[in-house]
Parts: C-alpha cells; structure tokens; sequence
C-alpha cells in the first residue's frame, strides 16, 4: 500500500501564527513550480504510481488559479494510475475558492475536499490574519458540494486569546450545521518568530489559561461524540468510516512518496525530504534535471519503532503489537514492557492483547506518554 503527499507551498498572504513553509508567489512563479512539479513525477514515477491515497496539502493548494488546477490535473492524471485510488483530498481555503476551480478539483478526481475554517468569529479571523470571512466557509463548502465533492472536513483552531467555551461551542455547532463529516482541531501554538508570538512576547496577547485549554478539549471531545463523530485520533473526529485514510496512513506509518518544495516521504523506513525553497526546487528540476531531495535517510528499526510510538498513540485505537514487533525486532513487552506497565498503572496507558493505546488521561499528557516509552525502549537496546 502507498500514498502520496503533493505539496503547494504558496499563499495568498501568511497567517500571524503559521510558521510552514509558504511564500506569496507571482503567477510565473507558479506555473514553473508546475512545471517542476512534472518533472520530479517524470523523474520519480516514470512508470506511473498508483496510489490508494494523495493528500493535495500546502500552503494553500486552491491558491492557484482555476488554470492552474486544470495543469495540475493534467500532471495528475499522466502520472497517476487511479485504478486502487480510494481517497484524493484536497485542503481548501474558503477565501480562494470559485465554481470555476470547484470544478477543476472534482475533475481531476478530487473526492474529499479539506477545508481550513479555523473560526466562525469574524473578530478571531482578523487577529490569526486569515483571508476569509465567516460566511466565506459556507460558500465554500457548498462550492464543491455542487461541484459533486461529497465529502469534507473542516479544521478549527481552538484555545485563542480571550476565547471563552461558549465561543468554542459555536464554532463547532457552525460547523456541524455545514453537515461536514470531519473534523479536526487544533490548539493555538505560539511558534518562533511569527508575528503572534512577538504579540505575546510583547504583552499584546494573553494566551489561554492550561486550564481552559483542558476544558476546550474535553468540550470537543464531548460535543463531537454527541453529533456522531467521535475522537479517533488526538486532533481528529469523524463519522465512523469518513476518518482520514491519507492520514491514518502517517499514523499507522505506512509508506508516503511526497513530492513538492518542503515534502517529506517515507517508504519501508526511508525518510525523503525535499528542497524548501520553491526557487531552489524548481532550479534543480528544470534547469538540472536532478530530483532536489536534500535527505534521505534509512531509519534504524528502533527510531521507527519509536515514530510508531509518536504517530500511533495518536490514536484513539492505538498501534498494533504485531506491527512493533515486526518493525522493532522485538516485542513490544520486551522493549517497552516496564514503561508501559508503569503507566498503565497512572491510568494513562491501556495494553490489550493485540493493542497499545493512551487513555482519555493519556492523550492529554501524550507528549509524556512517549517520552516514558520511548526511553524505556531505548534503555540498553543497540541502535
Ligand atoms: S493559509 Fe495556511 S499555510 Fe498559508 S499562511 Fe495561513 S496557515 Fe499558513
């Protein structure tokens, strides 16, 4: 089983919070990264990839222009074997969606349609910088709708400066009504050197109490499972069988290609990663012809083991045993056993026979859950 990642890494202006790798490109810019981007399938996949999932992310994939997509397509559909296709997303900004490019994406075979809302508040919009407005998501969503994209997901942030749980609450009930099937939520981070965090170094904002912050979780979790789309994975909620297979495939440490400036595979333990820089991408394929992979490394059978820890306790349903075993070398009883029983014992780890997973507890603390693991799994066990 494979997949594949295509990053876009271009926007139409950055968000305060987002350090990923994008830049605000002029349309030339553009349809030479396009160019670049047939060329790396061209010289990666020249036999053609059939795939079971693609993952359009970015930056902002709808970005492009409805000419643009339509030339994305046409890359697509030379380089791609549908014939085990099961899932083709596409994230969406609802600032940058038309009929017209609603319409390219359901041409190429776009089957899920992943849109960036993050707020229904006009207010909290503004201040993360983002481009749309609240009822741009609506819209948006009944653009692919009528472009014959059923399925969708709908991101939100939560945890924002001065946002109460009421807030949060109409967020998610906003979101509902648009009878999305997916969810996914994520908390304010403040990463370095990004507008907001200078905004709170600087005392212009208060971050959320931790408190709060467990509460906004909890809400989620609770309100979510009350509609129908129970947790499966930290961040993550869905109708049972409208969960993220692309996704579930990082989770479960599946085999990715990933192709674009700034994206990362991984392919029985090889780790890729390309060039982050459009430019320097798209120099290295069309002016050299050479794939601009600036790494690639074969990961030691712990090291995957232990990114099985970091990507499968995610999940709500946790990781395989057989599946660690089989990468560790080793039983999961063996390498982790003590650790584990350790933390099954603070209730926030539970091991059944054929499964690893955090509690409700655990996730919370998952960050902890893994360190305690991994260093159990690595106490004395050559690399
Ligand atoms: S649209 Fe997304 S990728 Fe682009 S700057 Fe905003 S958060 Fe970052």
């Amino acid at each position: 089983m494979s997949s594949l990642y295509v990053h876009i890494p271009f926007c139409v202006r950055h968000c305060e919070y987002c350090d990923f790798y994008s830049e605000v490109a002029s349309e030339r810019d553009i349809d030479a990264y396009l160019n670049a981007l047939e060329r790396e399938f061209r010289l990666r996949f020249a036999d053609g990839l059939a795939p079971e999932t693609i993952f359009v992310g970015g930056g902002t994939p709808t970005r492009l222009s409805a000419r643009q997509l339509r030339r994305f397509g046409e890359i697509v559909a030379r380089y791609i074997d549908n014939a085990r296709l099961d899932e083709f997303t596409v994230e969406i900004n609802p600032g940058t969606l038309d009929a017209e490019k609603a319409a390219a994406l359901a041409a190429m075979g776009v089957t899920r349609a992943s849109f960036g809302v993050q707020s229904f508040d006009e207010g909290f919009l503004k201040s993360l910088g983002r481009i749309h407005e609240a009822g741009k998501a609506a819209e948006a969503v009944n653009l692919v709708r009528a472009a014959g994209i059923q399925r969708t997901s709908i991101d939100l942030i939560f945890a924002l400066p001065g946002q109460s749980l009421d807030q949060l609450r109409s967020d998610i009930a906003r979101a509902l009504e648009l009878g999305t099937e997916h969810l996914s939520f994520y908390a304010l981070t403040y990463e370095d050197d990004t507008p907001l965090t200078r905004d709170l170094i600087a005392g212009r904002v208060q971050p959320c109490e931790e408190e709060l912050e467990r509460e906004m979780f909890s809400v989620i979790g609770d309100t979510c499972a009350k509609a129908g789309l129970p947790r499966y994975e930290v961040s993550n909620f869905a109708r049972v069988g409208a969960e993220c297979r692309h996704n579930l495939v990082y989770w479960n440490l599946g085999n990715w290609h990933g192709v674009g400036a700034a994206a990362h595979g991984m392919f029985d333990g090889e780790i890729t990663e390309n060039a982050a820089d459009h430019r320097a991408y798209t120099r290295a394929l069309l002016e050299e012809n050479r794939w601009p992979v600036v790494r690639r490394e074969m990961l030691a059978p712990l090291q995957r083991a232990e990114t099985l820890l970091l990507m499968g306790l995610r999940l709500t349903r946790g990781f395989e045993l057989a599946r660690f075993a089989a990468i560790a070398g080793q039983s999961f009883e063996s390498a982790c056993g003590e650790a584990a029983r350790a933390l099954t014992r603070q209730g926030l780890l539970e091991v059944t026979p054929s499964h690893a997973r955090c509690t409700q507890e655990g996730l919370l603390l998952l960050d902890r859950v893994v360190l305690e693991l991994a260093n159990g799994a690595t106490s004395g066990a050559p690399r």
